[in-house]
């Protein structure tokens, strides 16, 4: 059993817990004679899979960055900036309610779709989806659990008590309330520029514990706002790029296996890599109890 690794329990069929193990843990022997019993598997690896906007971009969501459409409508440093959020209210309400309505006539790719049947095939706990996207594109390919980092384009937050709530695709008018405390101090749920995005701090802890049997992809993410290069460097861990071509922004070398073409094109092979290594690690697990 080789040192420092993740292994998630499944009993039954059911998942129970993942621990991260090293063979000094005073539980080993424990956990060896449980494995022994022919109803619990013990399985190793996870993927965690890190998406930016090419995931998004071939369902016709373009970068913030493009452009086209509602984006040259608006000017984004003034709409999606915290710094001027109050003085730009109205227009900021416009934006989002425009980005809402838009998402709403948009349906997730085929790369969407295949990293729900991954999810599907071995589990949410296995393979861990973080987005920096704000649109629902993943959910309604049937993928859960996604954290997203930079919010959530169907929700709206109160700054005034953290409430946070679900309003689909409608508008929200300028002046509504939090329907928790009834202050008009709300906002998109959605990250602004120079506002803290208080869900990093799980998307670290995730790659803090990666171990050298698992897997990480960044997947149509060039880097310049979540540094995923850097955040990996130096892990043991399997790491796979994919993005349309090779950009400044990214560190290239950091990664085992790199694919420049769209995210639909290469998410087939990627889940290939994951399987590989999945079910290589279930394998090796099995056979050293
Ligand atoms: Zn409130």
């Amino acid at each position: 059993m080789p040192q420092n690794v993740s292994i998630c329990i499944v009993f039954l069929g059911e998942f129970v817990k993942t621990i991260n193990f090293i063979d000094q843990n005073p539980h080993f022997d424990l956990l060896l004679s449980l494995t022994h019993n022919k109803n619990l598997l013990v399985i190793m690896g996870k993927t965690v899979i890190v998406s930016g906007a090419g995931l998004s971009a071939e369902s016709g969501i373009p970068t913030f960055r493009d452009k086209g459409g509602l984006w040259e409508k608006y000017d984004i440093d003034e709409v999606a900036n915290f710094c001027t959020f109050y003085q730009n209210k109205p227009a900021v309400f416009r934006f989002f309610n425009e980005f809402r309505r838009l998402i709403k006539t948009i349906e997730p790719n085929h790369a969407h779709k295949r990293l729900a049947l991954l999810q599907e095939e071995y589990g949410p706990e296995r393979v861990l989806l973080v987005t920096q996207n704000v649109d629902d594109l993943l959910e309604r390919a049937g993928c859960s659990n996604v954290l997203h980092v930079h919010g959530f384009l169907t929700e709206m937050q109160c700054l005034a008590c953290g409430h946070v709530w679900d309003i689909g695709y409608e508008p929200c008018a300028l002046y509504s309330t939090c329907p928790g405390c009834e202050a008009d101090d709300i906002k998109p749920n959605v990250v602004l520029f120079n506002e803290v995005a208080p869900r990093y701090r799980d998307m670290y802890a995730l790659v803090d514990g990666l171990q050298p049997d698992d897997c990480l992809v960044a997947l149509g993410t060039s880097g310049t706002v979540v540094p995923v290069a850097e955040l990996v460097s130096g892990r043991q861990c399997t790491k796979i790029l994919c993005n349309l071509e090779p950009c400044y922004t990214m560190q290239e070398d950091v990664f085992d296996h790199r694919f420049y073409k769209p995210v639909t094109g290469a998410i087939d092979d990627i889940a290939v890599h994951i399987e590989d290594i999945l079910e290589h690690k279930a394998a090796t697990a099995e056979n050293s109890i």
